[in-house]
């Protein structure tokens, strides 16, 4: 890094492709994979990450939304792109334009898909969500025997696949989840016997993945595992997963302050010793969270240094006493290793009250990622 602010995020491309081969080795070699690249990749780069990972032999992408979608095409990507989050209006032509398969959860979409797709001639594929549980899009089980014949009339869709979101696999003994395979079993029963022959089904988050056999399922939706954090607690030591992202910056200044200085914003820290604080060029702005305030650690020269006050918009202070010899422009690590210590993302969650997913969005655009 020459000429710029230091603070970066470090993309482990090599590590996205092991974990990429763990799911591989849980499923069935026939079976396809999904790689969910939402919320720009989970933070680490939809547009870095998706080749990454054709070349490692992904067979379709997952975004939340169109527009996702449409970066990926620019990138380069040419693989089929499911868009989870379904088309809203006027959305329409850019699924053609750019060969997005939506997922369609309700009749007017449908209708308006239909109607686009005769405009162009074309067929539009699509898959049909079915809410087996979760309660957030999705047509209830009970509404398929009026919803198919309806789908059935729209002869410009081609219902190609049929899918569902898990609500609790992330707790693998919770007896929910094969409650919903069974659901997602008996609607896709349905779905046939209205004459329709999807080539995908699934319904397999991360979790479900490594915990469940998913019957039926040709197609499996990684995410948070391809980025090397546990789906939750309960995977602790049960998965070869390597982590993707590393988050760094260097100290910009020190700064030995007397017993008793109040640092930072409401002075929420008050050093009770002499005490030596090393300012990182790192704030709030770039997601390191507030909520890190007074209780973050980071690493450098491999030990961990707390975080003294508050965590400002672009600035963050942390106490060095403790660690001999640091220096300006020393090496902080904000999450990642460093001399065989590390910052996980779950560690960094737990103490901002959430999960890896939010800690990995969370990282802004101002921090450029850096990929090897
Ligand atoms: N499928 C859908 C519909 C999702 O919304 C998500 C993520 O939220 C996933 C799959 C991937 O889930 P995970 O990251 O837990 O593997």
């Amino acid at each position: 890094m020459h000429g710029r602010r230091p603070t970066h995020v470090e993309i482990d491309l090599a590590a996205l492709r092991h974990n990429l081969l763990q799911v591989r080795g849980k499923i069935a070699p026939e079976t396809q994979v999904l790689a969910v690249v939402k919320a720009d990749a989970y933070g680490h780069g939809a547009a870095s990450v998706a080749p990454a990972l054709q070349q490692s032999g992904v067979d379709l992408y997952g975004v939340a939304i169109a527009e996702e979608g449409i970066e990926l095409r620019a990138a380069g990507v040419d693989r089929p792109i499911l868009v989870l989050g379904g088309v809203y209006p006027d959305q329409e032509e850019e699924f053609f334009r750019h060969r997005l398969t939506p997922t369609l959860f309700d009749l007017d979409a449908a209708r308006r898909m239909d109607r686009a797709a005769a405009e162009r001639g074309e067929v539009c594929r699509y898959h049909l969500k079915i809410d087996t549980g979760m309660g957030r899009v999705g047509f209830r089980p009970e509404e398929l025997s009026e919803v198919l014949p309806r789908l059935v009339e729209l002869k410009h869709l081609h219902l190609a696949g049929v899918i569902s979101h898990l609500a609790l696999a992330d707790e693998p003994e919770h007896p929910f989840t094969d409650r919903q395979i069974a659901i997602f079993r008996d609607g896709l029963a349905q779905v046939r016997g209205a004459g329709f022959s999807p080539e995908f089904i699934h319904i397999g988050n991360s979790a479900a993945i490594f915990t469940k056999d998913l019957p039926e399922c040709n197609l499996v939706r990684p995410g948070i595992v391809l980025y090397g954090a546990l789906p939750s607690a309960a995977f602790a030591g049960r998965l070869d997963l390597l982590p993707v992202m590393s988050f760094r910056t260097s100290v910009a200044q020190l700064k030995r302050v007397p017993a008793g200085t109040g640092v930072s914003y409401a002075h929420r820290f008050v050093s009770e010793r002499e005490t030596l604080l090393a300012a990182i060029p790192v704030g709030y702005a770039d997601g390191y969270n507030r909520r890190l305030s007074n209780c973050g650690e980071v690493l450098i020269r491999g030990q961990r240094a707390k975080v003294a006050g508050t965590v400002c918009m672009d600035w963050t202070l942390v106490d060095v006493t403790d660690i001999p010899g640091v220096e300006i422009g020393d090496e902080v690590t904000l999450l990642g290793r460093d001399n065989g210590n590390r910052v996980s993302a779950e560690e960094w969650a737990e103490r901002i009250g959430s999960i890896s997913y939010e800690v990995f969005c969370q990282i802004s655009k101002r921090v450029p990622r850096i990929y090897r």
